[in-house]
């Protein structure tokens, strides 16, 4: 069988100060697919080659197209989504006839003129295809998702795990589906249940762990083809945002929708916990401040200025609150600043000098610190990896400088922390500190757990703030817990 596969990603925070253009790709570059092309060219993309992976080992012939994931940030422009979107179609036009699509869409991807682009991207695909081709999709969890994604497509599914260390499991997941359906052998039949709550669920620990362990549980039975939790991604301010299920049997609806309306009440009554555990900025360092570090550093997670949900990266809140307390043994990794990093270089390693810090992109940064540094150490092209079997972004070129006994790296290329790569690179011992501060929500929690005493999850303002109330949404559907106060039993 001929299999097209192809991905389009972006994570849209509605509320970042960024439009999301051509430099959004400037570590992750767009794969173009040349003739004769191994797998390595676009290992980048992980769910992509995934789908490749899979579809030749079964001995399929298949088609690359694009591959794009976006740095997260703001809506894309709208004529740059548009040449990615028709970029992509025009390769699945002259690839035709083909049996199947593979899609890796993330799920949560807004552009300036269009709020659901995945729908667009789907419904401009079954177009093409026409009825009897199967399409497969696989997103990212913290998607929001719309009738046009699910009912244009034949199969979608997420991943599971926060962090999403799960995206080869998941793709040959929705392979197999589609395979099956594109053979006849199965007939898929999907029922997604929308959630109307805006919530976080890490699965690194309970209850999350439990939810996606009872989906798998699902999944085990015979004719139940996938079970998909899907988290939502709250800083997208559509009409669609929220949480979901996504439950695909063999030509079972009415069972396909016991399990998601099941599942669906399940996760609506742990909509509060994850939430709970996120301390404002003074109750983190309080805590923090107080632990006993002989087994390690305390990490406390800047979730609220998390480039991977699409901030800037350069907030100084946290920063300026370890100052003013004279905090010491400390580092925070890291803030985005390639002005400051450039300053530093030209110092070079050893000097002291006045520097500006942070605070630049826009008011949920904070205010820019005018401090006295010392330049510890400088390196180049600075490489993270990710979590299992995700990709790390790259931080860029680097500065480690020291500020009254707080490290801080200052990087070129927006990232959020995934591990304590470039702390050690710039010759920053981890365990030799008290304190570590890491913008990042979630997707450090795999590298740094090893050796972290304690992880904090810190609620300082930012532009990924968990106070929903304080987001000026516009589009978002009502009612919606925890802005409106709502009974929801999962159907
Ligand atoms: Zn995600």
């Amino acid at each position: 069988m001929k299999v097209f596969v192809a991905a389009m990603c972006l994570e849209t925070n509605s509320f970042s100060p960024f439009p999301t253009g051509p430099t959004a790709y400037s570590s992750r570059p767009i794969y173009r697919p040349q003739p004769g092309d191994g797998l390595e060219a676009c290992e980048h993309h992980v769910g992509y080659l995934s789908f490749i992976r899979v579809a030749e080992a079964c001995g399929h012939t298949v088609v690359r197209g694009t591959a794009s994931n976006a740095s997260p940030g703001g809506a894309m422009v709208q004529r740059f989504y548009e040449s990615l979107r028709d970029e992509l179609l025009a390769q699945l036009q002259d690839a035709m006839p083909v049996d199947m699509v593979c899609l890796m869409l993330h799920g949560a991807q807004i552009a300036t003129a269009c709020d659901d682009c995945e729908g667009d991207v789907l419904t401009r695909v079954r177009e093409l295809v026409g009825p009897g081709v199967a399409i497969g999709v696989m997103l990212d969890l913290h998607a929001n998702l719309s009738a046009p994604l699910i009912e244009k497509a034949t199969v979608v599914a997420a991943c599971k795990e926060y962090p999403h260390t799960d995206f080869p499991q998941t793709a040959r997941q929705v392979f197999f589906a589609v395979e099956a359906a594109a053979k006849g052998e199965v007939r898929p039949a999907t029922c997604w249940v929308s959630i109307p709550m805006l919530t976080l669920l890490h699965t690194t620990g309970e209850p999350g762990g439990e939810l996606i362990a009872r989906a798998r549980q699902f999944e085990r039975q015979q004719g139940v083809l996938s079970v998909s939790i899907v988290h939502g991604f709250p800083w997208a301010d559509t009409a669609d945002t929220g949480a979901g299920v996504i439950v695909v049997t063999d030509d079972d609806r009415p069972r396909a929708e016991r399990i998601a309306a099941d599942l669906a009440a399940d996760f609506f009554a742990l909509r509060a916990v994850d939430l709970n555990h996120y301390l404002s900025l003074e109750a983190a360092l309080d805590l923090a401040l107080r632990a006993d570090t002989a087994a390690g550093p305390v990490v406390i997670a800047d979730a609220s200025d998390n480039p991977g949900a699409g901030t800037a990266g350069d907030s100084t809140v946290i920063l300026k609150a370890l100052l003013a307390r004279g905090v010491k043994a400390a580092a925070l990794a890291a803030i985005w600043d390639p002005l400051a990093v450039r300053i530093a270089r030209d110092a070079g390693a050893g000097a002291s000098l006045p520097l500006r810090i942070g605070g630049k992109a826009g008011p949920a940064s904070g205010e820019p610190l005018d401090v006295t540094a010392t330049v510890l150490a400088l390196a180049d092209n600075v490489q993270q990896r990710g979590p299992g079997s995700m990709r790390g972004w790259p931080l860029g070129d680097v500065a480690a400088v020291r500020i009254d006994g707080v490290d801080v790296l200052l990087h070129t290329e927006r990232a959020q922390t995934f591990g304590p790569d470039g702390l050690e690179t710039l010759g920053i011992t981890p365990a030799d500190k008290r304190l570590i501060v890491v913008k990042s929500a979630q997707h450090f929690h795999r590298h740094f757990s090893a050796i972290a005493s304690l992880i904090l999850y810190c609620n300082a303002p930012g532009g990924r703030s968990i106070d929903f109330a304080s987001l000026p949404y516009r589009k978002l559907k009502r009612p919606i817990w925890p802005l409106d106060d709502i009974e929801f039993d999962g159907n």
